[in-house]
Formats: structure tokens, C-alpha cells, sequence
């Protein structure tokens, strides 16, 4: 009789992970605690026609998307059209406004007018940054990070020393750029890593080349379309997914799980894989059987957290693009304050997408959707008149640059999410929105363990482990830890 899997959390690595085992014969079942699947990319609809993805909608290296729905022998485009934004996104800076071209091929001319001679540190910059996503994404990313033999070879050992593992992005990047505001178009990138460029590894260049080489894309209907389309592969396979199902308690034989919890029922199941914030899955465990403890957990670099903001407004709006970023301030004095003063920020960046600019059903017509996200400490007090203090702010700026007038009267839907909201919807530690941040010291095998010591079966996955945050990655760690799972259960 096929073993039986449980696996806690419908986000990208818990749906990858129960296909990759429900593909290789096992029972699987999904326990979500929110009504909708998807994690933190669920949706949500409003009464009066908008449609609202919650958390993704940079669509990156669609070349792992791809290639997962291929390892099923299905197609990407029999379940999702993906369109290609143009431009990619616009950078509102103090000085002027970037409108990055969304084919590469055109970036030497454009960037060539910003700076002169940069197309050639251009082509250097990404032709490293493409070696490092190849080679990254084939020899180094699938491994399990067990132990540092796993990369004992001498093909991995040999592109190692190629990979930048030891310089700092900011100091890199400034060896190609002297234009401030490409130094901060390059930096963009790998801010989704959750830390400074000043702390993550140069090695993530590749982040550069996953997403402006391959390209920004968008699926119509919505980043969860995607969702949708992994869950239906999934049931194909036979996963059984249940909704409204909060994993409450374990039960323990011998050191091994027997059984789970629900808010309505108990499972018998052969092993667990927990892609709950990692923090949180701990805690359902008695404090000896746990991988790390409470003041590991405190010494690690978390990714921030956010205030968003899900508008729906009954104008169109000119100049405004699908995906816009405000950098008008300064990128290190907003970092400063999430990473070190942890204070609500002074003089915020933020983000703006405005999906309605490519998609006609995600709002009425006449009207248009907009996410606006601002990066923030965790762990801060959201009360409401805090982040109203902020829409404000941020409103001010969106008619600043798109010329329109009173947008506060002119919204007929609004929600925010903060801080608590991810602590209270998805567990999360701290209130982190993006997982645990991708610093050297928290790269590889530094990345807590997919792996319980103690306990034979139970496993991790997701963005606080290998191989870090963001879709793509989360998508690769459900399969890394199937795989791992495979060999023991
Ligand atoms: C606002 C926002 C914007 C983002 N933008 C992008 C982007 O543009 N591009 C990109 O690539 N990435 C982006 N990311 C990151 C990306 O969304 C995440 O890295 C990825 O979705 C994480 O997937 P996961 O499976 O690791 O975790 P999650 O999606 O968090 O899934 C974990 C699941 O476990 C469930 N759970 C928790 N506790 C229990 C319990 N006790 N019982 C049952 N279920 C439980 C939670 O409800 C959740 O559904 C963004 C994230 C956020 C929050």
C-alpha cells in the first residue's frame, strides 16, 4: 500500500512538493489553514468586480516554471498565457524617470544614453550573470544542503571561484557603473533577497539575468492563475487538498510522527513535509525534538516585511505602467531602517502595480487596480492610522507622477495587509513577508535544515530554506525535499 504524506501549507514549495511525491506514487494530502490555496500568493475577489493578487507579481526566469510543468509532461502554455511586459517596469527617480526596455537586445542603445560606455560594462556584467544563472540553476540550486561534500566536485569547485561568492553586490555592481541610478536599476534585483546589497553575494548577479534578460512577465488573470494551474496538475496526480484545515498538534511515536491535528479531524500519516514558515512548524514540535532554538532564530537576517495596500480606484490613470518602482529617496537610508533601526521609514520607497494596465478582468472597466507595497521592519506595531499615514504618503507620489487629482476620494475598494496580518494569515515569523533573507551566511548549507536530526519524518520546505525566497526558488525547494524524502520514507 503507497505510503501517505502530509503536507502542511498550499503555497508554491507545498504544491511542488506533493506533485513531485504524488507523481512518484505516494498518497498526498494538503493542509491549509486559509480558505484559498497559494499561500502567500492567494487572491482574493471584492463584491464590486476587482480581483486582487495578494503578494507576487514580478513573474522571473520563467524558464523554471517551464521546466517543472515539462518534468510532469505538461505544458506552461496549455495552462497559463504569459504576456511580455513593455517596458519591463518604470524607476521613478528624484532626477528623472527609467523606462526599462522590455527586450534585452535594446538595453545596449538605451543604456548607452544614460551613461556612456556602459553598454560595455553592461555586456561584461550580464555575460557573468548568465554563467552564474546557468551554472547556479543546474549544479548548485537542486542540491539538498546537507553537508558541504555535496559540492565536492570539480566541475561545482572550478565555477565556484567564478560565481562571486565572496564580494558584496553593492562594491560589485560599482566596479561596472558609475550612474547612480543604474547602480540602483542593477541593485533592484536582488533587494526581493531580503537584505542590503551591501550583505548579499555577488553570486546573485544572476538574479539580473533571470529577470531582465529572460524578461518580466505576466499571467493573464493573475499571478495566482499560476497557482491555479499548479493545483489542477496536482490533482491530476491526485493530490487531496483541504482548506480551512489549521494543523493543530502532532502526535509522536517513538520519535516519529504518527498522526496530525486539523481544527476538525486527526491523520494518520508515514511522514510530514511542513512548508509553514519553518519558526512556526518548530513550535508544534516538544522543545527536544526541534532543529534549532529560540535564539538561533533571533541571530538570523530575516527578509522584511510589508504594508500593502489593494485599491480599487474609478479612474484610469495616465502615465502610469504595469509595474512601477519609486526610488525618488534614498535605497541605503530605507534599508537603514528596515534592517538596523527598525523603525517605520522616514522618507520611504515603495512599489506600485497597476495590473489592470495589462489585464481587463482584474477590474471594471473605466477603473483600475492597484497594489502599492512598502518594504518594513518586522515586527512593528501596524495599527491602522500608521498605515493610513502611509497610503497617504504614497498616494501623494503616485499623483505626482501620473498627474491625477484626489485619488483618496476617487478609491471604491480598499484593503491593507500588514505586519500582523502575516503573522495572524500565514504564521509567519516576525510578520516577514519574503522568508529569510539570501546573506553569504545564510547561503547553501548555512540555510536551516530541510532535514529534522531527530525526528525520521519530517521534513521543510519553503522560502526560509533552500534555496531561499521568491517563487522560482520555492518552487525548486518542494522538489529538492520530495526528492529528499524519497530516499528515506
Ligand atoms: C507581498 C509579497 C510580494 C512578493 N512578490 C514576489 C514577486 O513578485 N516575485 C516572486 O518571485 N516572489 C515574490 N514574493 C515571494 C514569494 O511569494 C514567496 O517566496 C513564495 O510564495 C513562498 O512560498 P512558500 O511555499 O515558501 O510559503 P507560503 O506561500 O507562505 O506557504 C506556506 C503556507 O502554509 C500555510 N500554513 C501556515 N501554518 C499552517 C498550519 N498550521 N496549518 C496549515 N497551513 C499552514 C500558510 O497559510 C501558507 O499557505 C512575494 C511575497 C510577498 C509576501
Amino acid at each position: 500500500m503507497s505510503k501517505t504524506i502530509g503536507v502542511i501549507g498550499s503555497g508554491f514549495s507545498g504544491i511542488s512538493a506533493a506533485t513531485h511525491l504524488a507523481n512518484a506514487g505516494y498518497k498526498v494530502i494538503v493542509f491549509e489553514k486559509n480558505e484559498m490555496l497559494g499561500g502567500r500568493a492567494r487572491k482574493f475577489t471584492t463584491p464590486n468586480g476587482f480581483t486582487f493578487d495578494m503578494g507576487p507579481s514580478w513573474y522571473w526566469m520563467p524558464d523554471i516554471m517551464e521546466k517543472y510543468f515539462a518534468e510532469f509532461g505538461s505544458k506552461i502554455n496549455d495552462h497559463l498565457k504569459l504576456i511580455r511586459l513593455d517596458p519591463q517596469f518604470e524607476m521613478v527617480f528624484s532626477d528623472e524617470i527609467l523606462a526599462v526596455p522590455s527586450l534585452y537586445e535594446e538595453w545596449n542603445d538605451w543604456i548607452e544614453t544614460l551613461e556612456s560606455g556602459s553598454a560595455k560594462s553592461l555586456q561584461k556584467f550580464m555575460t557573468t550573470a548568465k554563467y552564474k544563472y546557468e551554472v547556479g540553476m543546474i549544479d548548485f540550486v537542486k542540491k539538498p544542503c546537507h553537508s558541504w561534500t555535496e559540492f565536492v566536485d570539480f566541475k561545482i569547485m572550478k565555477s565556484a571561484l567564478k560565481m562571486d561568492l565572496l564580494s558584496d553586490f553593492r562594491s560589485y555592481t560599482k566596479r561596472f557603473f558609475t550612474n547612480k541610478n543604474i547602480q540602483c536599476l542593477m541593485e533592484f534585483p536582488v533587494i526581493f533577497l531580503g537584505a542590503s546589497p551591501k550583505k548579499i553575494p555577488a553570486l546573485y548577479s544572476m538574479m539580473n539575468y533571470g529577470g531582465y534578460q529572460l524578461g518580466t512577465w505576466y499571467p493573464l488573470g493573475g499571478f495566482s492563475k499560476l497557482v491555479d494551474a499548479m493545483v489542477c496538475l496536482a490533482k491530476n496526480m491526485g493530490v487531496l487538498f483541504y482548506t480551512n484545515q489549521e494543523v493543530l498538534k502532532l502526535n509522536f511515536f517513538d520519535n516519529q510522527i504518527t498522526s496530525l491535528e486539523t481544527t476538525d479531524h486527526t491523520f494518520e500519516i508515514d511522514a510530514l513535509i511542513s512548508s509553514a514558515d519553518y519558526a512556526f512548524t518548530e513550535t508544534l514540535l516538544p522543545s527536544h525534538l526541534r532543529n534549532y532554538s529560540k535564539a538561533y532564530w533571533e541571530k538570523k537576517t530575516f527578509a522584511p516585511s510589508c504594508l500593502i495596500y489593494y485599491l480599487g480606484i474609478n479612474e484610469k490613470l495616465e502615465n502610469l505602467k504595469h509595474h512601477t518602482l519609486f526610488f525618488e529617496n534614498d535605497l541605503d537610508d530605507h534599508i537603514e531602517e528596515i534592517y538596523t533601526t527598525k523603525k517605520w521609514p522616514e522618507n520611504p520607497l515603495f512599489y506600485v502595480c497597476c495590473p489592470s494596465k495589462t489585464d481587463k478582468t482584474v477590474a471594471p472597466e473605466g477603473h483600475e487596480n492597484l497594489f502599492l507595497l512598502m518594504p518594513i521592519a518586522n515586527n512593528l506595531s501596524d495599527e491602522e492610522s500608521i498605515r493610513e499615514k502611509y497610503l497617504h504618503e504614497m498616494l501623494r507620489r503616485l499623483e505626482k507622477k501620473t498627474g491625477a487629482k484626489d485619488l483618496l476620494k476617487k478609491i471604491v475598494y480598499q484593503r491593507s495587509y500588514c505586519v500582523s496580518d502575516f503573522k495572524n494569515d500565514y504564521n509567519a515569523y516576525g510578520g516577514n513577508a519574503y522568508g529569510l533573507a539570501n546573506t553569504l551566511m545564510q547561503t547553501a548549507i548555512l540555510k536551516p535544515s530541510i532535514r529534522n536530526k531527530k525526528i525520521k519524518n519530517l521534513w521543510y520546505t519553503g522560502q526560509l530554506t533552500v534555496p531561499g525566497p521568491g517563487v522560482p526558488p520555492a518552487i525548486i525547494s518542494g522538489g529538492i525535499v520530495a526528492n529528499d524524502l524519497k530516499k528515506v520514507i
